[in-house]
């Protein structure tokens, strides 16, 4: 059995488009152009692709974007005033801020200073809350786990009872990715760095969503034939035919878990695009919550 690949470059190309046709259609009406604002602080080279890329995206579709790029040594106060001065814009709907921090900066203290209605990365610990919460909507889902969603409803996988397991549990990724299945009522097994054998789970699963960040982790003998793998993980191995010296592979061993898989994603190629596509989406609806606000208030 050959597993049906999950294409998430086709996806999230098909819903850029979409999200284009939206801003140009509002633009056109003479609403503003939705905004973003991306925080950068410090010089992590990673951190410095993930920002120039989410701005690349974001011009593609129309979306303005505004760079703000702190030194290494910005103080708490400094960085929580550039937040609160982003809350203030209005021509700022979404304020990105690229995670990881500085060591020496509270992550919590400064997400929990963007307003909720501009937290287009839903890491506010009250969009999170609600997440958790039955019967409570977040006013914006974490991009990562939202996109995988998407994956899933796009490859027609049934989530009503199914048995998912996800490994990891990240703030931004693991975490979030198992309430969001479990709202979708699944019955969801969360693994982690101490779980006991964790191939006997992944082994029970109809889906499984990897977010370890541990490369090729995730082998065919692990998976029931059938099941749906979801692989979030991007890793770097050396490859010294790659130009680069290295390449990308994701936390499940590709070339023998399709063999067994119903359905997989690839890596590059599956989550990553989408994860820029959700940041997309939640930026153009921050925008349309920003006009209801100003109609309510006409
Ligand atoms: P993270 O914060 O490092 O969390 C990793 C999680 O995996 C933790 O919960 C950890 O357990 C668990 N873990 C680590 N080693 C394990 C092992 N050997 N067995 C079982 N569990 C293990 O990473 P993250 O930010 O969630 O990211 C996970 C992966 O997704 C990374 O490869 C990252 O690059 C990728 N990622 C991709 C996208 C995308 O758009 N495609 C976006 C975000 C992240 P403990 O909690 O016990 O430590």
């Amino acid at each position: 059995m050959t597993a049906k690949i999950i294409d998430g470059k086709a996806i999230a190309a098909r819903i850029r488009e979409e999200i284009k046709r939206k801003v140009d259609e509002r633009v056109a009406k003479g609403l503003p152009r939705p905004g973003l604002a991306t925080v950068l602080v410090g010089d992590n080279p990673a951190s410095q692709t993930y920002v120039r890329m989410k701005q690349k995206a974001c011009a593609e579709v129309g979306i303005e974007s505004f760079g703000y790029h702190l030194p290494k040594d910005a103080s708490q106060e400094e960085v929580e005033a550039l937040v609160e001065q982003l809350n203030a814009d209005p021509r700022v709907h979404g304020i990105l801020v690229q995670l990881p921090l500085p060591k020496h900066l509270d992550e919590e203290r400064v997400l929990s200073k963007i307003s909720i209605e501009k937290d287009v990365d839903g890491f506010h610990p009250i969009n999170i809350g609600r997440l958790a919460q039955k019967g409570r909507e977040p006013l914006f889902v974490p991009c990562t786990p939202a996109g995988v969603m998407v994956l899933l409803k796009e490859a027609g996988v049934d989530l009503e009872g199914a048995n998912a397991v996800v490994l990891g549990r990240s703030n931004i990724v693991g975490m979030p990715m198992a309430l969001l299945l479990v709202r979708a009522n699944s019955t969801v097994t969360i693994c982690h760095s101490r779980t006991k054998d964790i191939p006997a789970h992944t082994r029970q699963a109809d889906v499984v969503i990897a977010a370890v960040g541990r490369p090729r982790m995730v082998k065919a003998d692990w998976i029931k034939p059938g099941a749906v793998v979801i692989d979030v993980g991007v890793n770097r191995v050396d490859d010294p035919t790659a130009k680069k010296g290295y390449r990308l592979v994701g936390d499940v061993d590709f070339d023998e878990v399709k063999e067994v898989a119903g359905a997989i994603t690839p890596v590059p190629g599956g989550v990553g695009p989408m994860t820029i596509a959700m940041l997309l989406q939640n930026t153009l609806k921050a925008a349309e919550l920003a006009d209801k606000k100003r109609a309510s208030q006409a």
